[in-house]
């Protein structure tokens, strides 16, 4: 055992009531001493006084704790300071146990007990511990300072966790100052994910991505969403293969819940035991920005949904409807809005209560989510409300699709707690010249207003009020055929 204490007085103290545990006791006078010794002394337990001149007892605890050879060793810290600070300082250091020196008499000889007792058994290959006093403290130092300033340069990534693809560019590269890996791999879960943020340095097929991605372990499926930066360096090597040989993987969690995880691989070189710590101090320094990111997505997805059908909710359609519309001029082609809403739907409110409405109503959703193309955007307009924006369409062909909508929605499953069976009225209305997003919708309204007066369960058209209820079937042959054409189910 080793006592550590500037002051020859305290010094016997301490020496004095360790005496009865029949232990080996070294003495030094410095945190320097303390050093020379350790390196042709092993020690079980360190005593260590935390105010001395030069090497303070909380920087001789770190050297202890940074270095392999003695990190196993027990250490007791013991102060005269109340200060506050000290305290504080003390009980961070990583020591085994932290004493008041007026507590010493009571409260030593039970605490070193009480370590003993929960220490593992010693390694008996310890790595050799070699260096000078001052060289050693400088080791640890260097070591806590990069630490301490990846795990602020990381947190400094706070500023990017709105977006998924420029937080995932953003950590990798950051650790890719930090770490020598050819090739790293940040894989994110949450919502948006798995989603794979890749930084390649070594060999990359150009000419097949996708080869490579394979090779790094990206599940087929998720090929497409992954990013992929190459950043060349020619220490890496160059061509058209990629890399197998090592690899490191870590968890980013908070508490016990996985978020994702940061992965390094390459080739033979890869991997130094410095490049797992530091892929362990990223991935550790990564739980709560990755969380904030999961919940800034959780929060971006809930204002632009509808929290009973998932369908995009009434603000953001209009703003998805600004755009189509000015889409649709750039590129000279048709647009329609199909304004659905279903028929008599209080009365199945009344009759089956209101869960039984709102289980029709996500099954509606369902429905019609199944039905469009996947450039069209359905969304939850109001109450039973719902707007669907066909885009790069003609009127004739719109109208088909409204009547066949129309017939699907009229044969959804609805389970068996409400109607069997449900209608719809639809009110339909063309892009034209000098039309606004407000007026477009306003005309779909109408038409809808015209449907339910005209006996509901039928589309009508803005523009055409004067045509009499025969004209619609009329028109359907011709209108059907363009709608094969352009291939609609
Ligand atoms: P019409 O054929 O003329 O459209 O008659 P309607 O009964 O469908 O129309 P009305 O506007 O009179 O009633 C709409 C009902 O939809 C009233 C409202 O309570 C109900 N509703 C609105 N939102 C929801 C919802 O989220 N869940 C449920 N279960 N009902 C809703
Ligand atoms: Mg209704
Ligand atoms: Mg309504």
């Amino acid at each position: 055992m080793l006592v550590v204490d500037d002051s020859p007085s305290i010094r016997s103290r301490v020496v004095q009531k360790l005496e009865t545990l029949d232990l080996d006791i070294t003495e030094a006078a410095s945190g320097e001493e303390a050093l020379a010794l350790t390196l042709d002394h092993t020690f079980d337990l360190v005593v260590s006084d935390i105010e001395m001149d030069a090497i303070t007892g909380v920087q001789l605890c770190r050297v202890f704790r940074g270095d392999p050879g003695m990190a196993d060793i027990a250490f007791i810290l013991l102060t005269a300071a109340s200060e506050t600070k000290t305290r504080f300082w003390g009980r961070n250091a990583g020591a085994d146990a932290y004493l008041a020196k007026e507590d010493m008499d009571e409260k030593l000889l039970p605490a070193i007990e009480q370590i003993m007792a929960g220490r593992k058994p010693r390694l008996s290959m310890r790595p050799e511990v070699k260096g000078t006093p001052l060289e050693r403290v400088s080791a640890v130092l260097d070591h806590h300072l990069f630490e301490v300033v990846v795990q602020s340069e990381v947190r400094r990534l706070m500023d990017y966790v709105h977006d998924r693809d420029e937080f995932g560019d953003k950590v990798l590269e950051l650790a890719g100052e930090v770490i020598g890996c050819p090739y790293l791999v940040l894989q994110l879960f949450g919502r948006g994910g798995p989603s794979y943020a890749i930084r390649a340095r070594g060999p990359w097929p150009e000419d097949k991505p996708t080869a490579g991605l394979a090779a790094l372990g990206i599940p087929e499926k998720s090929i497409g969403a992954a990013r992929t930066t190459v950043a060349s360096d020619p220490k890496y090597g160059s061509g058209p293969h990629v890399v197998g040989g090592r690899s490191h993987s870590c968890e980013i969690r908070v508490r016990d819940e996985i978020l994702g995880t940061l992965q390094v691989l390459g080739g033979p070189s890869c991997c130094s035991p410095s490049d797992l710590r530091s892929v362990e101090l990223i991935a550790d320094a990564l739980g709560v920005l990755v969380k904030s990111l999961f919940l800034v997505e959780e929060t971006q997805l809930l204002a632009l949904t509808d929290g009973l059908t998932g369908l995009y909710n009434r603000r953001h359609a209009s703003k998805r409807l600004e755009e189509e519309i000015a889409r649709a001029r750039r590129n000279s082609t048709g647009l329609c809005v199909a304004m659905c809403d279903v028929d008599h739907f209080k009365a199945i409110n009344d009759e089956y209560g209101h869960a039984a409405g709102d289980h029709v109503l996500q099954q509606i959703a369902k429905s019609l989510t199944e039905y469009v193309r996947r450039n069209d955007i359905v969304s939850r307009w109001g109450g039973e409300e719902f707007l669907v924006i066909f885009s790069e369409i003609k009127l004739a062909a719109a109208r088909i699709v409204a009547e066949r909508l129309r017939g699907r929605l009229a044969s959804t499953p609805l389970g068996d707690e409400g109607p069997d069976k449900i209608s719809v009225s639809i009110g339909l209305a063309m892009l034209r010249p000098g039309t606004t997003a407000d007026s477009l919708v306003e005309q779909a309204d109408q038409a809808l207003y015209r449907a339910k007066a005209r006996g509901r369960n039928r589309v009508e058209v803005a523009g055409e009020e004067r045509r009499s209820r025969g004209s619609l079937r009329a028109l359907q042959p011709s209108a059907d055929a363009e709608h094969e054409q352009i291939g609609r189910k």
